[in-house]
């Protein structure tokens, strides 16, 4: 089953770039008198060759997209089939096996996994799946296929509601690829249960990239109070009050969300230890501190502020607003935990902004832990984009 694909010729010297390791190709890129992307559909697999005409790898592309082209091997031989979906795959799950004893984790992480433009969260014998390209999108039944061959399970569910499919031509949908649709899932993470919504919930129903936060916050968490800011299901604030939070409240504007809390609370044996407020953070931080609220840790887990790198100023302010609210609600030496989960807010940058806030306020900040994305979400070091969480772990004291 060997068939011939097309070639694209890249300009002079922007091979470089993916020599070193890089999978996009950019539009500008591509030596469209050579070879017009016109001439291409979108999701169509092509040879990819430098401007003197040498192979450097097999992509598929996209015409219609600024990133038109993604690097699927660096070998001339390599087809894009079901034979390397599945290797692919198996590779990707050996690596979770380093990590995880239980089959609960992102098993496919886009590029990290040689598998651009796919991700997969597995729940169990429960795949949920997101196709954000055209090429992906191609290869939707043998992705099934091959899920269902190695896996027989339960249910596959295809979650392809991101925005950014649009951009690739794509329409959004949910579908039951396999099995049929769970109401809720049951995972477990760091020792606390938690029903999900695998469908109308947020992204794949579970965000499994911070548990290493959740659980170092664990360690230091016995008898406080805690506040959980962006709460979603309760992630962070649930896994403190299993272990040992004295209250913990949780703050939300997704009322379905904080309806999980509540559920999630009662699961646990926690519910009389934890409360719910909906509403936007930046409003209801305000009311707690016009309440005159304190609490021991307070987290911050917000969606990505900064989303695209035109962004930035508006979404540095965002963080520095929102780190600085915290920082008023948290007692004298107690911890504000501080995420953000935008690839384009550097470390340096969310940290200036927290130091921004405290000393707006003047107070001192000691950033005495950081969590990384958990090992489900590997970097590919020529890839920037794919490192994206950072969690600062700060006491916060009366200015020395
Ligand atoms: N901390 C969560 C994940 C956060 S996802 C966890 O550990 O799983 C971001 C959450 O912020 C979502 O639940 C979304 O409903 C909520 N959200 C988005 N904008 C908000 C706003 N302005 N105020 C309050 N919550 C918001």
């Amino acid at each position: 089953m060997s068939e011939n694909y097309k070639s694209i010729r890249l300009k002079k010297n922007e091979e470089r770039r993916i020599k070193q390791g890089h999978v996009w190709i950019f539009s500008n890129e591509v030596d469209i008198k050579e070879t017009p992307l016109k001439s291409f559909e979108a999701g169509e697999v092509v040879t990819v060759e430098a401007s003197n005409g040498k192979v450097i790898g097999v992509a598929y592309i996209n015409p219609n997209t600024l990133i038109c082209g993604r690097i699927i091997s660096r070998s001339a031989k390599a087809r894009f089939n079901q034979g390397f979906i599945k290797k692919r795959i198996q590779a990707a799950q050996t690596l979770r096996e380093l990590s995880f004893d239980e089959p609960y984790y992102r098993l496919v992480f886009g590029d990290a996994d040689g598998l651009p433009g796919l991700v997969i969260d597995r729940f169990g014998d429960v795949f949920v799946a997101q196709i954000t390209t055209a090429g992906m999108e191609k290869m939707k039944d043998v992705i099934t296929t091959t899920i269902e061959n190695l896996y027989h399970p339960r249910t596959l569910i295809y979650s392809n509601e991101t925005s950014s499919r649009k951009l690739e031509g794509l329409p959004m949908y949910e579908e039951v690829a396999i099995g049929e649709l769970p109401e809720e899932v049951l995972i477990e993470e760091n020792g606390t249960k938690f029903n999900i919504p695998v469908s109308g919930g947020q992204k794949t129903g579970w965000f499994y990239d911070h548990r290493l936060g959740r659980k170092r916050l664990q360690e230091m968490v016995k008898g406080k109070r805690v506040l959980d800011v962006f709460s979603y299901l309760g992630g962070w604030g649930l896994e403190a009050a299993v272990a040992g939070a004295s209250e913990v409240v949780c703050v939300d504007s997704s009322s379905s969300a904080l309806d999980g809390v509540d559920r999630n609370a009662a699961l646990n044996g926690v519910a009389d230890k934890v409360t719910t407020y909906e509403g936007n953070a930046f409003d209801v931080l305000k009311v707690l501190i016009s309440e005159g609220n304190k609490y021991d840790v307070v987290i911050i887990d917000p969606p990505a502020f900064v989303k695209r790198k035109k962004d930035i100023r508006s979404g540095s302010e965002g963080y520095r607003r929102i780190n600085e609210l915290a920082i008023r609600l948290v007692e004298t030496d107690g911890i504000l935990v501080s995420a953000s989960c935008s690839h384009h807010m550097s470390r340096d940058a969310l940290l200036n902004q927290v130091q921004l806030a405290a000393r707006h306020l003047d107070r001192t900040v000691q950033l005495f832990d950081q969590a990384h994305q958990a090992p489900d979400h590997p970097v590919h070091p020529a890839i920037p984009e794919t490192e994206y969480i950072k969690t600062f772990f700060f006491r916060v004291s009366k200015a020395w």
